[in-house]
């Protein structure tokens, strides 16, 4: 290791030695036991102190036998994340060596694919529960989203650089932390915590196709990597088309359309640096013949009023993808997302050449696929428009699915 963490890192204080004690109800030992990762704030009926974030707290059944131990946050409902089930163990940094190894494992199959930019950790799914580590290439981008991880995050990331050779790591906090700065000790969101400052714009490859990354300003940690199977089907419809991709960010699916040999593609956004990005990385790609020869169009506009207006045009593409932002992050707003939804695939199979092909993904968590499906289906019958041939898909192998509430990727591929 020519660099060295952080030295706030290195000098946090060490958590107190003993565990919060944690009485819960029966129901929340139940669903310990059946390896849900989280207790919530409710199920707690007795705390034997109370505890500090990052402290970590323990659960016995009425038997007192051990149940769970994980990390203690009193600021969030979610009051506990598991870290061991049914076996108790310490939490230290071979703890963490040994589920960042097997997270690794299960990543493998990526290696050979050309892709350096990819989820190495993903929380709950990968037993670190609120931690996600996403690499560019060289650089990890790790977010924390509760105050829980800063006192293990020393041992935590020494464990990465063992496995990974790393030049740069930069850290994201979560909006909620930032509530409360005294716990930060000064660390702050976008900071560089290993390695050199990012002297020039970071890339990295997806499928073999070069994008540029910003893990500081940029949405999520940089990229939407959870896309990047459906962007790899995409490419396989898109020989000959004309495509339009609404809510383009960056630019990932359009640019797998130009490779798959689309000879236009529009990249609609309504946010002028997604669409300047979206630019810069056909430029980085123009050494792919059918990148270079694929005519890129840029539409930077509200997606709803731009799609309306294509249809008053009499415009026609023969594939439409549609990949909106999160519409619903809580259940009250299911109905709401769900006519968006609809509007959107109204509009998208008007836009449609006859026999086309519509791309409409979902990542609103509280909407169920089933949901999301009669919503799109219902739409495009009221268009005059049937969907055919559907077929769903969901996360790619980098985004393992461990429990429910983990699963917010929808996507669905028509004809119609
Ligand atoms: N499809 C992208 C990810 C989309 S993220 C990919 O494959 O990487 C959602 C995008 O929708 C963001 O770029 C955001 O700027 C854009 N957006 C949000 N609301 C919008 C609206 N009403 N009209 C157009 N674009 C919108």
């Amino acid at each position: 290791m020519s660099h060295s963490l952080h030295p706030t890192l290195a000098e946090w204080p060490e958590i107190s030695k003993k565990p919060v004690k944690l009485q819960v109800t029966n129901s929340a030992v139940a669903s310990l036991h059946r390896g849900h990762p989280w207790l919530y704030n409710e199920r707690i009926k007795a705390e034997s102190h109370q505890g500090q974030p990052g402290d970590l707290a323990v659960v016995f059944d009425a038997k007192k036998r051990f149940v769970a131990i994980g990390l203690y946050d009193p600021f969030l409902p979610i009051r506990m994340r598991v870290l061991r089930a049914s076996k108790p163990g310490p939490i230290d940094r071979d703890f963490f060596a040994e589920r960042i190894s097997r997270a690794l494992e299960r990543r493998l199959p990526l290696l050979k694919t050309r892709t350096d930019g990819y989820r190495m950790i993903h929380g709950e799914s990968d037993g670190l529960p609120a931690l996600v580590i996403d690499r560019y290439a060289a650089t990890a981008v790790v977010k924390i989203y509760t105050l829980a991880w800063l006192p293990h995050l020393y041992d935590c990331l020494a464990a990465l650089l063992e496995q990974q050779p790393f030049e740069r790591i930069v850290l994201r906090i979560s909006r909620g932390m930032k509530q409360h700065p005294e716990y930060l000790r000064g660390l702050e969101d976008g900071q560089i915590i290993y390695g050199e400052p990012l002297s020039e714009t970071l890339t990295c490859l997806e499928n073999g196709l070069r994008f540029e990354v910003d893990p500081i300003r940029g949405q999520k940690t940089g990229f939407f990597l959870d896309q990047r199977d459906n962007r790899a089907r995409v490419e396989k419809l898109a020989k000959g088309k004309r495509v339009l991709n609404a809510f383009s960010y960056n630019g990932g699916f359009s640019l797998a359309t130009a490779r798959g040999g689309a000879t236009e593609v529009t990249s609609l956004d309504q946010s002028g640096p997604a669409i300047a990005s979206s630019e810069r990385n056909f430029a980085l790609n123009a050494d792919i013949p059918a990148v270079a020869a694929a005519k890129h169009l840029t539409l930077e506009d509200d997606a709803f009023k731009a799609m309306a207006a294509l249809v008053k045009q009499g415009k026609k593409y023969d594939l439409v993808i549609i990949d909106p932002p999160a519409f619903a992050v809580r259940r009250s707003q299911v109905k709401e997302a769900l006519n968006a939804y609809a509007k959107l695939a109204h509009l998208g199979v008007n836009l449609l050449a006859p026999g086309g092909d519509i791309v409409l993904a979902s990542c609103s968590t509280p909407v169920t696929p089933e949901y999301f499906r009669q919503a799109v289906c219902a739409a495009a019958s009221r268009a005059g428009r049937p969907l055919q041939q559907i077929e769903e898909t969901g996360h790619a192998l980098d985004h393992p699915l461990d429990f429910a509430e983990s699963r917010y990727l929808k996507c669905l591929f028509a004809k119609a």
